[in-house]
């Protein structure tokens, strides 16, 4: 079947794992450095080598990027629309063989990598349909016979450096933004998994899409990355991943003025009051810390619940968190979750927990890494006992563990959400009109859910407060940011 056929290069990635190439000026370029060793964090197997990207190459990718925008630019905004649907039809037609890649370099389990590369496809379609709809303001002038508008206009280069996490969607929630309003983008994976992105460029590169307006530089973050992110000649840097390379980032971009979008880290707190549909609450949450082996930045961290129901929502929590089924996702298609992505994660998840142990917190199951013979995993872990002076409640943990702190009330779940460094989403379980309001109004944080598990739809607006970014990403508010604007006053 049509289906077999498009699986077998990524069945391949580990029988004959092959050298990629970076995506420069429309064409593939052999790279005559270092080259990086991509593993599957599930069994260790080597899926191939991606080049570690020299400044100098980083540069060509940038001018070429330089030298198409005018050109795109100038296109009229639905023609180039065209070309991402073509783009996103290419991935639909290859979804398996891009899923599979995933799989096996993140560790994904097969449902979500699936939807991953078609939430992809259909977010790339969702920014093309704004083509129509990229809108500047007629505004009031003091002056007789004047007219005044503001226009809207691309900003130029965009660099676009991802982390691990999202690997594929992650480069469509820059690149198309980027490329309907007229700018072309250079795009550095994460070195933990960037055979995706070459797929991606693979399939991009049997469109039509002029050359230069799409480019992929691969490599580490102080090499490939730092080269990039301190090019002059970039004028926006959008960054997903850690909260400490954003901040190196700001401080970088800096020198040259050059723009920043950061999505950075968060500690999600999620409030279960008394009044709360627990079956409900509990299976969300459990959803939301579960879903990529914990690595999602806007899943539940923390869990603040009303001590009267509490021992009910533990009971419940735990009986979800004990049936999880883990293992390798790419031998096994029927998982709740794989492995953490790299030894360094597991590490830092095996750390946290033993530290909110001797913090004093309770292991109610789990709590330390899951032998399987080979691989990064991580037993799903609830804790109790968990107070606001412990690390397990304050740091992100960015694994399959969650811990649980008893409130008195709503005012006081609050208080403790809001003291956090980090303010990217929140939410709340309650059949309470008035709490769920409060709430609202009073959680300080990106993006709030109620009764429902964290998961951001394309249309709204992902922006962390506080130390989780600047500016943010999706629908109308995240598009303009790949925009300047340019007040015009024409008399007469
Ligand atoms: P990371 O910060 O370690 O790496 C992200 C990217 O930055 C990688 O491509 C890396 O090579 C690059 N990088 C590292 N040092 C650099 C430097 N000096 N110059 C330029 N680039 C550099 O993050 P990660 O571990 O890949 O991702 C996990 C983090 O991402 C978590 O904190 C998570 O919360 C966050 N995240 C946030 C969002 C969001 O939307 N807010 C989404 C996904 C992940």
């Amino acid at each position: 079947t049509t289906d077999t056929t498009l699986r077998k290069p990524a069945e391949k990635l580990s029988e004959h794992p092959q050298d990629y190439r970076n995506y420069i000026d429309g064409a593939f370029v052999a790279n005559s450095g270092e080259m990086i060793d991509v593993m599957n964090p599930a069994n260790g197997a080597l899926l191939g080598r991606i080049p570690e990207t020299s400044p100098d190459t980083v540069d060509a990718a940038v001018r070429a990027a330089r030298r198409a925008q005018g050109p795109w630019e100038k296109l009229p905004a639905i023609e180039r629309a065209a070309y991402l649907r073509k783009i996103s039809a290419k991935l639909r037609e290859h979804r398996l063989e891009l899923a599979d890649t995933i799989i096996k370099e993140q560790g994904k389990v097969r449902s979500l990598a699936e939807v991953e590369v078609d939430f992809t496809a259909d977010y790339i379609d969702y920014m093309a349909e704004w083509a129509r709809r990229i809108e500047g303001e007629v505004l009031t002038s003091d002056r007789p016979k004047e007219t005044m508008l503001l226009l809207r206009k691309p900003i130029g280069v965009v660099a676009g450096v991802l982390p691990w996490n999202f690997p594929f969607f992650l480069i469509a929630r820059k690149l198309a933004p980027a490329l309907v309003t007229g700018n072309t983008i250079v795009i550095k994976p994460s070195e933990e998994t960037p055979i995706n992105a070459y797929l991606f460029a693979e399939l991009l590169a049997e469109t039509d899409l002029p050359k230069g307006v799409f480019n992929l530089v691969g490599g580490r973050g102080p090499v490939a990355g730092e080269a990039l992110i301190s090019h002059p000649e970039v004028d926006l840097v959008t960054f997903t991943g850690s909260v400490a390379t954003g901040s190196h980032i700001m401080q970088v971009a800096g020198k040259n003025l050059t723009r920043v979008n950061l999505e950075l880290g968060g500690k999600a707190p999620a409030i279960v009051l008394k009044d709360a549909d627990l079956d409900l609450a509990a299976k969300a949450i459990y959803d939301s810390r579960v879903i990529n082996t914990g690595q999602v930045c806007n899943c539940a961290e923390r869990v603040y619940v009303e001590r009267e129901v509490h021992d009910e929502f533990v009971e419940k929590l735990t009986a979800h968190f004990e049936a999880t089924r883990y293992g390798d996702p790419s031998v096994d298609d029927d998982l709740h979750m794989g492995p953490l992505v790299n030894e360094t994660g597991l590490n830092k998840v095996t750390a946290a927990v033993e530290l909110a142990q001797k913090q004093g917190a309770t292991i109610v199951c789990g709590g330390k890494p899951a032998d399987l013979g080979q691989g990064f995993h991580f037993q799903p872990t609830v804790i109790t006992g968990a107070t606001h002076e412990m690390d397990i409640m304050r740091r992100e943990t960015f694994g399959p563990v969650l811990p649980v702190q008893a409130v008195e009330n709503l005012d006081e779940a609050i208080a403790l959400a809001n003291d956090s460094d980090y303010g990217l989403t929140s939410s709340i379980y309650t059949q309470n009109l008035n709490a769920a309001m409060q709430a609202s109004r009073d959680l300080k944080f990106g993006e709030t859910y109620i009764n429902r598990e964290n998961f951001e739809a394309m249309q709204g607006y992902h922006a962390g407060h506080r130390k989780s970014g600047i500016g943010g990403a999706d629908g109308k508010h995240g598009l303009y940011e790949f925009m300047v604007t340019q007040v015009v006053y024409i008399q007469g």
